[in-house]
């Protein structure tokens, strides 16, 4: 079949991070189909001067006027002419004026954490075409961005690897015959360590990945496996299922990204490179297959692939996640929010490793679960389970352990 021509305006959310500099590789390669309306970044300011030389954006947008600052003082630098320049904006109201505006055709989510939930929130009810890749906006507010897809008719086309093979795998068949949605999950970095050491992980431990380069948040979520906790939520929402139809398989060579079971048992899996090009071109493609952005899997060489069940009592956050997810209401909020404080204060050395569960669970305890009306009050108890987050930290280092959780 001959490949039909368009050309699409794109806004990439989040352009200087692991995601973002992936899509601008997309973009690269395919300029006769892609053209970057908008480059928005939080503080990365060098990079995303060379991002604007290069691409030439409308718009470019940074976290606050002080980055925006440092970016212009960038831009001198590379010699660009002022006539060049793109309109240099900050702050969060940008975001979502570029993500809504007339121009734009595509909005590639990126940005990590729940700033880029707004944005990506009224994108979807502006009727943009979407590539997710930010997972913290459905853990946060499924509920209220699936509303807001079904009212206008917007399809999300997920970015995250095992979501974007489901995507893949429910092509397959009829929605009403799945019976199961199996994500895989690498296992991480201490798959093997026995769980009694994972007190001593230190921050550099948990920062390597075996299999996937991302940035640092995702990553230490991967070791802890509340990143395949969120995968679980994020699927329910995509694929309208309930946590106990999405089951988690740990597969070490992230060969297979997903597999789909139909009621006949059948089960269809997709596998493909573990390189994130891959699931970004499809959903900037979509429905449309290109040709492929790197190396093709090489079924002559020899390749084993094995499935373990995951072991729910050495990773808590896999637990706390189902939970949450069947608790309902602002639960996978408060989930995100606490996790992203845990994850912030091992990285800085404040709790050790085996702290983060502790810390999201006793959050979560703390925070009660409730029903949110707007993207507002999602962000309101976003807050709110931060601070509490923090005592729960605070209280920990001087040594008031109060026992919520019923540890
Ligand atoms: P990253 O940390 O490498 O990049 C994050 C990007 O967001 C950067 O461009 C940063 O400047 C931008 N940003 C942060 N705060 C901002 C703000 N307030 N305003 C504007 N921009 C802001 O993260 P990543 O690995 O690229 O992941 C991005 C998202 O995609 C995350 O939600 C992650 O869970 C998800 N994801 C990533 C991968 C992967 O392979 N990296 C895979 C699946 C899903
Ligand atoms: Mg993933």
């Amino acid at each position: 079949m001959g490949e039909q021509s368009y050309m699409r305006a794109v806004t990439l959310l989040g352009s200087t991070g692991s995601i973002g500099v992936s899509t601008l590789d997309i973009l690269r390669r395919r300029p006769e189909r892609f053209r970057p309306y908008a480059l928005a970044a939080g503080r990365n300011a060098e990079l995303l001067a060379q991002q604007i030389v290069e691409f030439r954006p409308h718009v470019a947008v940074v976290e606050n006027d002080e980055i925006r600052n440092i970016l212009i003082q960038a831009l001198r630098e590379k010699q660009l002419s002022q006539r060049d320049w793109p309109q240099l904006e900050c702050g969060a109201k940008a975001l979502v004026e570029v993500a809504t505006a007339r121009e734009c055709d595509f909005v590639l989510s990126a940005i990590v954490g729940v700033a880029g939930l707004e944005a990506t929130y009224e994108a979807v009810r502006a009727r943009k075409q979407i590539g997710l890749a930010n997972k913290e906006v459905l853990v946060a507010s499924g509920e209220l961005v699936m509303a807001a897809a079904r009212d206008t008719g917007t399809e999300l086309i997920p970015v995250d690897s095992e979501h974007n093979g489901a995507h893949q795998c429910f092509r397959a068949g009829r929605k009403q015959d799945v019976t199961r949605l199996i994500l895989t999950a690498s296992g991480g970095p201490f798959r093997n360590t026995p769980a009694g050491e994972l007190k001593n992980v230190t921050p550099r431990q948990a920062l390597k990945h075996p299999t996937w380069k991302m940035g640092q948040r995702i990553t230490i979520n991967s070791a802890t496996m509340m990143n395949k906790g969120f995968e679980v939520i994020e699927a329910c929402w995509l694929f309208a299922l309930s946590p106990d139809e999405v089951e988690v398989v740990v597969h070490p060579q992230s060969s297979v990204h997903a597999m789909v079971e139909f009621n006949d048992g059948s089960v269809m899996a997709q596998l493909s490179t573990t390189d994130m090009r891959m699931p970004i071109q499809y959903a900037l493609t979509y429905p449309e297959r290109l040709d492929a952005p790197v190396a093709r899997m090489n079924w002559l060489e020899a390749r084993t692939l094995e499935f373990f069940p995951p072991d729910f009592e050495k990773f808590p956050q896999l637990r706390l996640a189902y939970e949450a997810q069947r608790g309902g209401g602002t639960s996978t909020c408060t989930l995100n929010a606490a996790d992203e404080v845990a994850v912030e204060a091992f990285l800085n050395g404040q709790i050790p490793y085996t702290a983060m569960a502790e810390v999201v669970e006793d959050t979560l305890a703390k925070v009660p679960s409730r029903k949110a009306a707007s993207v507002g009050e999602i962000l309101e108890i976003d807050r709110e389970s931060r601070r509490t987050a923090r005592e729960v930290i605070k209280m920990r280092s001087t040594g008031a352990v109060t026992l919520t959780s019923g540890r």
